[in-house]
Formats: C-alpha cells, sequence, structure tokens
C-alpha cells in the first residue's frame, strides 16, 4: 500500500513505524497510510525559516503573486486526476470535489492578482503617516513586514485542497514560508497537490513543506516569530491554545472552530417569491453538498412560525429524493461522510438533536445507490423540527457535522430572531433572506457582533450567487467566540496575520525615501 511521504528539508520523506491508515469512506477498502515517525520537524521549521523565508522576502508582492499564478495553474492542470482522488479518499461527489478543488486554484489565483496590483513593494504601509512633534519633520508610519519565522498550517479533513490553497496564498504573498499538514484522514488529495507543486519546481527553496500525517513534536519547536493557523474541531483548538509555546512564546495562532451556522427566513417574504425559492435553494444545497461536511453549512433554519408547516414540506420535497451513494455515480448528489468516526459522531448526534426536535426526514431505513451492502459511512439528508428552541440547548450548540439542519420557528420578529441565532455562541457565517430593509438593518446589527460573515439573500441577486456556503476570498472567513475567534482571507486583510505591525518613528524626508512615499 502506498505510504504518502513528508515534504521536509527540502527531501521527501517517508515516516517509519506504525501508520494511520488512509480509507475510501464508500467501500471501507484501505487505499494509503501515513507516518512521520522519525521526522525531525525542528530541522524542517529550522529549514523553512532560515532558507525559504529569506528567499520568500527577497521578493515583492508582484514577484510572490506570480508564484501563486503558477501554483493555481498546476492544480487547474490537474483538475480532473485530483477530483478522482478527492472521490476515493473524501468521498465527494464530482460536484463537491470541484468546489473543493475549484476553490484551491481559485483563491490562489485571486491572491496572485492581488500580488500584482501591490507591484514592487516587499511590505506594506500601513495607512496614513502622522506628525509626531511640534515641528512636522518629526513624522510616524507604520509598517506591515513579513515576519520572520514560518508559518505552520493545521487543515481539517473536509476541504484538504481548499484548506490547504487559501492558507499558502495569504502566507506565501505576505512572505512567510509554509509548513502544511493536511487532516490524516483524507490527506490524499493534499498530497498529490504538494508532489504536484515540488514536482513543478516553481517556488523557492524551504518555501513550501508538507506533513502527512500526525504532527509529532512540531508545535513544540515553534518560537515568537512564528505563526500557526488551525482549522478543525473547538477542542483541538483549545488544546492548541494551551500549548507552552502560544502561552509563553507568544506564537501567533489563529484559529477556525465549529460553528452552528443559521438561516433567517425574513417575515416579509411571500410564498414562491424568488427570495422564498432561494432560501429553500441555498439550506437543501447546504444539506447535501459534501453531505453536509462543511464549516460554513447551515445547522438551524429559522422561519416564522406562520408559515412553518409550509417551509418544512417544501424542504422535504427538496430533500427527500436526493440520491445517496457512490460518489462517483451519476445522479448522486450526497457521498459518504469521510470516516468511520465521523459516521459515529453524526449519528450519535442526530440523536441527541433528537431528544429537543423531532426528526421529520432521514429516519429508518434509505437506500444507497450502487453502494455494497453493510459498507460505506452514509447518512442521508436528515431534517430536524424543534418546536421550542426556549427548552433546546443542543439545537443550538451542538453541530452535527453531516447531512443535517433543524427547523426553528420563530414569531416573525426580529428581536426574537436574533436571541435565537445569538444562542449558537459565535458563528461563522448566518444568512438571511429578507426584501425588507428594516429588518435587514435589525439584523445587521443584532448579529454582526456574533459572526465572521452576513449574508443576505434577496431577490436582486436572487440567481447571482453561490450561496452562503461557500467562501470567497475577498471577505473575511472566521467568526468569534465559539467558531475560535479567529479570521482568514479578506483580500489584503489576509496578509496581516503573517505580518509584523511596527512604528517607524523619525524624520520626515528620510522615511519617506526609505518607504518609498511621496510627500504630499
Ligand atoms: P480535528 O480532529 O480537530 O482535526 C483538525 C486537524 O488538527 C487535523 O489536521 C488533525 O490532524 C490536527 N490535530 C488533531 N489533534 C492535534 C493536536 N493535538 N495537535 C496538533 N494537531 C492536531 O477536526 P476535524 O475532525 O478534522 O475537522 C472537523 C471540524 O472542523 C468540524 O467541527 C468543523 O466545524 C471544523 N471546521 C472548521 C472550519 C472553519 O473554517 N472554521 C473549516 C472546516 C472544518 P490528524 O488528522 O492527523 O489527527
Amino acid at each position: 500500500m502506498e505510504r504518502l511521504a513528508s515534504y521536509v528539508s527540502g527531501a521527501w520523506v517517508s515516516g517509519s513505524g506504525k501508520a494511520a491508515t488512509l480509507v475510501n469512506p464508500t467501500t471501507e477498502e484501505p487505499i494509503a497510510e501515513a507516518s512521520t515517525e522519525g521526522i525531525d520537524f525542528a530541522r524542517a521549521l529550522s529549514h523553512a525559516r532560515d532558507v525559504g523565508g529569506p528567499r520568500l522576502r527577497a521578493l515583492s508582492f508582484a514577484q510572490r503573486g506570480e508564484l501563486l499564478l503558477a501554483l493555481s495553474r498546476v492544480i487547474h492542470a490537474n483538475r480532473d486526476a485530483l477530483i478522482d482522488v478527492a472521490i476515493q479518499n473524501g468521498g465527494n461527489t464530482r460536484s463537491d470535489a470541484k468546489f473543493d478543488i475549484d476553490g484551491a486554484s481559485g483563491t490562489l489565483a485571486y491572491y496572485a492578482e492581488l500580488g500584482k496590483q501591490l507591484g514592487d513593494a516587499r511590505f506594506l504601509v500601513d495607512g496614513e503617516g502622522e506628525k509626531l512633534g511640534r515641528s512636522p519633520r518629526f513624522f510616524g508610519y507604520h509598517v506591515l513586514v513579513p515576519r520572520a519565522g514560518v508559518a505552520v498550517h493545521i487543515n481539517a479533513f473536509n476541504f484538504p485542497a481548499w484548506g490547504l490553497g487559501e492558507k499558502l496564498a495569504c502566507a506565501l504573498l505576505a512572505g512567510m514560508p509554509v509548513v502544511s499538514k493536511p487532516a490524516t484522514s483524507t490527506a490524499l488529495l493534499a498530497s498529490r497537490i504538494a508532489r504536484l507543486f515540488v514536482e513543478a519546481n516553481i517556488l523557492p527553496e524551504g518555501a513550501f513543506s508538507f506533513i502527512a500525517g500526525a504532527p509529532g513534536d512540531m508545535l513544540d519547536h515553534l518560537g515568537g516569530q512564528d505563526v500557526l493557523a488551525f482549522t478543525g474541531s473547538a477542542d483541538t483548538g483549545a488544546r492548541l491554545r494551551a500549548m507552552p509555546a502560544v502561552v509563553h512564546g507568544s506564537v501567533r495562532l489563529n484559529i477556525e472552530a465549529d460553528s452552528l451556522n443559521t438561516a433567517v427566513l425574513g417575515p416579509d417574504v411571500a410564498s414562491g417569491s424568488d427570495t422564498y425559492r432561494m432560501f429553500l435553494r441555498e439550506v437543501s444545497r447546504d444539506i447535501t453538498q459534501k453531505a453536509g461536511q462543511k464549516c460554513t453549512a447551515i445547522r438551524r433554519i429559522l422561519v416564522p412560525s406562520a408559515i412553518e408547516a409550509e417551509i418544512k414540506d417544501e424542504l422535504v420535497a427538496l430533500l427527500r429524493d436526493v440520491k445517496v451513494g457512490d460518489p462517483a455515480l451519476e445522479g448522486v448528489t450526497v457521498g459518504p461522510l469521510a470516516t468511520a468516526a465521523q459516521l459515529r459522531d453524526i449519528r450519535a448526534g442526530i440523536q441527541k438533536l433528537s431528544a429537543e426536535a423531532s426528526i421529520v426526514l432521514g429516519d429508518g431505513a434509505f437506500q444507497r445507490v450502487g453502494a455494497q451492502d453493510g459498507k460505506g459511512y452514509f447518512v442521508p439528508p436528515t431534517l430536524l423540527h424543534c418546536k421550542d428552541p426556549d427548552a433546546a440547548r443542543d439545537v443550538h450548540q451542538h453541530e452535527v457535522f453531516g447531512p443535517c439542519a433543524t427547523i426553528v420557528p420563530y414569531d416573525g420578529s426580529s428581536a426574537r430572531a436574533t436571541d435565537l441565532v445569538r444562542r449558537g455562541g459565535g458563528m461563522l457565517v448566518g444568512s438571511v433572506y429578507s426584501d425588507d430593509r428594516a429588518f435587514v438593518t435589525d439584523m445587521i446589527f443584532g448579529l454582526s457582533p456574533y459572526h465572521g460573515r452576513l449574508y443576505f439573500g434577496s431577490e436582486k441577486i436572487a440567481d447571482q450567487t453561490p450561496g452562503p456556503g461557500t467562501v470567497l476570498p475577498q471577505s473575511v472567513h472566521g467568526g468569534p467566540g465559539r467558531a475560535g475567534g479567529g479570521e482568514e482571507l479578506g483580500g489584503r486583510r489576509g496578509l496581516a496575520f503573517y505580518s509584523h505591525r511596527a512604528a517607524i518613528q523619525g524624520a520626515r524626508p528620510i522615511l519617506e525615501a526609505a518607504l518609498d512615499l511621496k510627500s504630499s
């Protein structure tokens, strides 16, 4: 069986000893294994810092952007082969696989263009300068310079391509070398991409390293110039926060974690209207796409009590004929969950929610198209209905990371909607479907502090958006509270995490010349 290798200190290395097994979640057959035993992580980090860092920092934004464009093209040129790997190891349908892989190449291409716009500079001047003394000559600026360490990226199992690409894009453009570690269970796709990157010989030596398997003692070797960007469960995030390197060494940490995202249907939305159809389409897409294994997927569906029965019927009609099964087959919309552990967690999670909400779809036996009897980690689209959201706790707080969402009624007022949504305790994305400006205003003020992103569906854009579940590089991604308190992407903002802001004080003409600024 193939043993996935890590790329560290400029060479491919296979770990020794006992390995973790990667399986095909449709058939449960083992397809690869990974181990990092014996890898010298301290040396790997030093190599990235000392060899990759200076080489990247010597380049301008435009030159770093050219590297990103070349990486994006490599992914795109190998798209079909990568889609096959995502089907095999991730249980993705073709459409799910494209979502992940095109997300990676698209985000790299977006940051490539940003690099071009930032041009010949190697660091950013942050805001306007200010006079610091009585004389206008004593002046101050702030600069954002690349941090002199290494950026370690740890990703979740659900987006092996996009997770790698989006973090890599920001770090490399900012001028930091990267060590990227995907989740082991679905690492085959990330491993193929890493190999393509290395073989294409695009990046300067030391700018990119790749870990296939457990992180070993790697994080113990992080220091004050390094950063750690993590995506995964809140439990693992909490463990990372408590690491001595973070607590005592000021390692900069970004956490992207769980989220109980909500879609709110406004009281103004009439049955059958464009906004109404958009709402139903986007809710059902979030339940089925990637078998619901999206951190941005809608988990709670808030609908005015007056039409809760109607919405329930509409969603059941949209979801009941969805084909679940072998994701390689045409017509199958929902593939398996990625791992046996996910299957256990999702079944237990649905059980938990069913104590507070009734299951209206997804209970009992279901057909698995093209799957072997008793094999595969399948869960059908599951819809629950919570009659009494005030008595419920898990509906608001327990993320079931699968094809599952709960309808929650509210009285149609913005105050009640805000109160219920906030019970999720901090979220990545909230969506509101309404054409009523007063309702939208109330939602912006009431919900923004609890979200990284708010998405407003309305008639005017009904057929022009990919829905709230798609993370776009122009807007920030992350969320407060339960969602981890992190922030990624957001165009230029995404570079800040990998940069150090320093105040620069001195004689204005000297600073202007050094920073290549023109006096106004
Ligand atoms: P996980 O179990 O926390 O694992 C995430 C990553 O952390 C994996 O690469 C894992 O490596 C690594 N890891 C685990 N323990 C570690 C430790 N002690 N030290 C260092 N690294 C460690 O989460 P998951 O099951 O892969 O992901 C599912 C969760 O991620 C969901 O709750 C979902 O909401 C969240 N998620 C959030 C976002 C977001 O952007 N906010 C995006 C996607 C997913 P191994 O695989 O080798 O154990």
